[in-house]
């Protein structure tokens, strides 16, 4: 005859399966109830799962350096190095995001297997530094990789930040910034990127720059930004939330957040060449041969070259990746027209064939407008401008001739000493025929 399990017989029993003291090896008691060992197990095995699968959700699929290199090549043109040194970064960036979540979808399995696991290797965090005049692509290269990484990006500019309790943004406006741009995901939020740009504009001024005042406000935006930098636990202001009276808050930690500072750092080369012992940059090279290329000297920044020239060696101790982009040539100025996806003569030529029209620019315009852009000194920045202005008269007139099939610019239109040519005839069905198309 089976044996009768009275439930009533004095001793403690674990509320989940019933067995009591003596058959388990740990009762753990509250003030109402009870539970085993086993059952403990069981319950920590269940949230392991758990948030092993919301590990696996959250981790942000990572294409090998060498993929991530051959995806920004399609946009950004030259800038092989610091092409190179971000798509390495930028893995080992998200490699350490992914190794976080994996070890915090473990942390069931460390509450029990501790004493046999391997140590667990913290994993710094790298924000990257970018130097090299305005124009040359390293707002281009960050917002690129924030695509190809599929994460929120946001654009800050440094000198608009201020320290807390001044007037102006606080930097917890930044990040405000980055969850907006992902739609109020916090998750995704968090493992954004932050491009911070004129990071060179906030140097203190002392020294051998200006005069021995300091410039504090400087300073003081670098005190500010380097907790978010380094990876905190910010309280970040709800949207919207000011209107009515009292300031909403989430917390939002940084940790994970890459920040990626620009900056073009005028005066820089003078520090490194200084230190190098080389020859200043105001000699003419007539000089002497040992004028050494300023792309060649700021390859060779240092950390103390930062400091010196107004960044706080914590701050500098933040982005330990660096990257100094070139200036664009004339070459590679015409190449940014004409070759990257989503080039810019590939996006007028969409706009005039909406309107049965091929714009077709000839070899010495393109050489035109790239060396316009180079005597403006400002980059690549300049070329949509140059552009634009060109066919001002164009896009004007051009919705209203049917008649039109082809307009060819060549150098003189892009002078403005000429005007684009129009092209007719049997171009009129063509053109019509497009527009059905
Ligand atoms: P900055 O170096 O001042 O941050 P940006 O990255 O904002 O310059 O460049 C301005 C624009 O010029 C970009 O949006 C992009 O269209 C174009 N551009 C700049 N550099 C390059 C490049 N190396 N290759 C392709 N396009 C570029």
């Amino acid at each position: 005859m089976g044996r009768v399990v009275s439930y009533n017989d004095g001793l403690n029993r674990c509320e989940f399966c019933g067995k009591d003291e003596h058959q388990v090896r740990r009762l753990v008691k509250g003030p109402s109830c009870a539970i085993c060992d086993e059952c403990i197990r069981l319950c920590a095995q269940i949230i392991q799962e758990d948030m092993a699968k919301d590990a696996a959700d959250q981790r942000v699929s990572l294409p090998a350096p060498s993929k991530i290199f051959a995806y920004l090549n399609h946009y950004v043109i030259g800038q092989e190095a610091a092409k190179r040194t971000l798509s390495v970064a930028v893995y080992n960036h998200y490699k350490r995001v992914n190794m976080d979540l994996g070890d915090r979808g473990g942390i069931a399995d460390t509450a029990f297997e501790r004493k046999d696991a391997a140590p667990r290797v913290q994993v710094d965090k790298s924000n990257i530094l970018l130097m090299g005049p305005t124009g040359v692509g390293k707002t281009y290269l960050a917002r690129t990789l924030a695509t190809i990484m599929n994460v929120p990006f946001v654009i800050v500019d440094a000198t608009s930040l201020t320290e807390a309790g001044y007037v102006g943004e606080d930097v917890e406006s930044v990040l405000q910034g980055l969850l907006q741009a992902a739609d109020g995901n916090m998750d995704l939020a968090q493992r954004g990127i932050i491009y911070i740009d004129e990071i060179d504009k906030i140097a203190r001024k002392s020294g051998e720059n200006t005069s021995i005042t300091r410039d504090v406000s400087g300073e003081g935006v670098q005190q500010a930004l380097l907790k978010i930098i380094e990876g905190t636990q910010a309280r970040v202001p709800v949207q919207g939330s000011r209107r009515h009276g009292d300031v909403r808050t989430v917390v939002m930690d940084t940790a994970n957040i890459l920040f990626i500072c620009g900056g073009a750092f005028v005066g820089l080369e003078e520090i490194v060449r200084r230190r190098l012992g080389l020859r200043e940059s105001g000699f003419s090279a007539t000089q002497g041969s040992d004028r050494v290329p300023g792309d060649r000297v700021m390859s060779q920044v240092r950390a103390e070259d930062l400091e010196q020239f107004g960044l706080l060696p914590e701050f500098v101790g933040r982005l330990p990746v660096i990257s100094t982009l070139e200036p664009l040539g004339a070459r590679e100025l015409r190449r940014v027209l004409t070759e990257p996806d989503n080039a810019l003569v590939d996006q007028y030529r969409r706009m005039f064939l909406d309107d049965g029209a091929e714009l077709v620019f000839t070899d010495a315009a393109l050489d035109r407008v790239a060396a316009i852009a180079l005597e403006r000194k400002v980059g690549a920045r300049g070329l949509r401008g140059i552009i634009e202005r060109t066919l001002e008269a164009t896009m004007f007139e051009l919705p209203d001739r049917t008649d039109v099939s082809r307009v060819v610019v060549d150098a003189d239109a892009v002078d403005g000493t000429g005007s684009p040519r129009y092209e007719t005839g049997q171009g009129m069905a063509a053109a019509a025929g497009r527009r059905l198309a």
